[in-house]
């Protein structure tokens, strides 16, 4: 079973999702498709006039299906389940969006003048990668032992019903706009994660980072599912095999498709 606490996994969590929710587009166009047929026959003419061996086919597939997806439902913590439900209102989600911006913003402005720039090394290499004007931008801190504590309003956030906050605490770097600190030691996947945000913070601004962000946990209800977070992930594993493309291309390009 995958680990959270796992770098790789987490790459490899972020590929499961992208292929379930490619899954779920699947299902969602033969749903389509069978309303068609829904609309335009009766169920007794299909009984009765529907081809034998295309209906059991079609029988099977459902059942099979519906088998494999209640399988799962059933493994998912009751917690969630009625977390599910949880449909905030949009006073109290604007609300969310100032509130992480302004966390975000503090952090920068407490973390930026204890930060020091990329080692020529690190620039070297991410240049294969970024801007040298983006990688001038950005400051890291490493806290070596100690560790980022979670935003000061998630008790009052949970209170009202968000569940499985991102836990700030068990990340190995977070990214303060164009300050990445490390909660545990430098590495250069995490530091390539901790750019891929920053260029994402660059290109949408801080407003609209926390609004696609708070909005996509409401949909997602995970962390690593938040399509900002979901491709910093898939960029991260294309990091590790690709020798050289453009982080702010690719970026753009999902801006540009409102991926994000
Ligand atoms: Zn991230």
């Amino acid at each position: 079973m995958f680990s959270w606490d796992n770098p790789d996994d987490r790459v490899a969590i972020a590929e499961m999702n992208s292929e379930l929710q490619h899954a779920q587009l699947e299902l969602l166009s033969a749903q389509c498709a069978t309303h068609q047929l829904r609309l335009r026959y009766s169920t007794d003419d299909l009984a009765r006039f529907g081809r034998r061996d295309v209906l059991r086919k079609s029988v099977q597939a459902a059942t099979e299906l519906s088998e494999y997806y209640t399988s799962i439902e059933k493994k998912v913590p009751s917690a969630e389940v009625v977390a599910e439900t949880f449909k905030p209102g949009e006073d109290v989600i604007v609300e969310a969006i100032r509130r992480v911006s302004a966390y975000l913003q503090e952090q920068r402005d407490y973390f930026f003048p204890k930060g020091t720039p990329l080692s020529n090394h690190h620039k070297a290499l991410m240049r294969l990668y970024l801007s040298a004007a983006l990688l001038d931008r950005v400051r890291i801190v490493e806290l070596e032992g100690k560790r980022v504590p979670n935003p000061p309003f998630y008790e009052e956030y949970r209170a009202l019903g968000f569940m499985n906050l991102p836990e700030v605490t068990h990340m190995p770097s977070l990214t303060f706009i164009n300050v990445i600190v490390f909660n545990e030691r430098l590495t250069e996947r995490a530091l390539f994660h901790g750019l891929v945000h920053a260029v994402q913070f660059e290109v949408l601004g801080l407003e609209r980072y926390c609004d696609l962000f708070v909005r996509g946990f409401l949909n997602t209800k995970l962390h690593f599912s938040v399509p900002l977070e979901a491709h910093a992930f898939s960029l991260e594993s294309k990091f590790a095999s690709a020798s050289r493309f453009s982080v702010e291309d690719q970026v753009r390009l999902w801006v540009k498709q409102s991926r994000y």
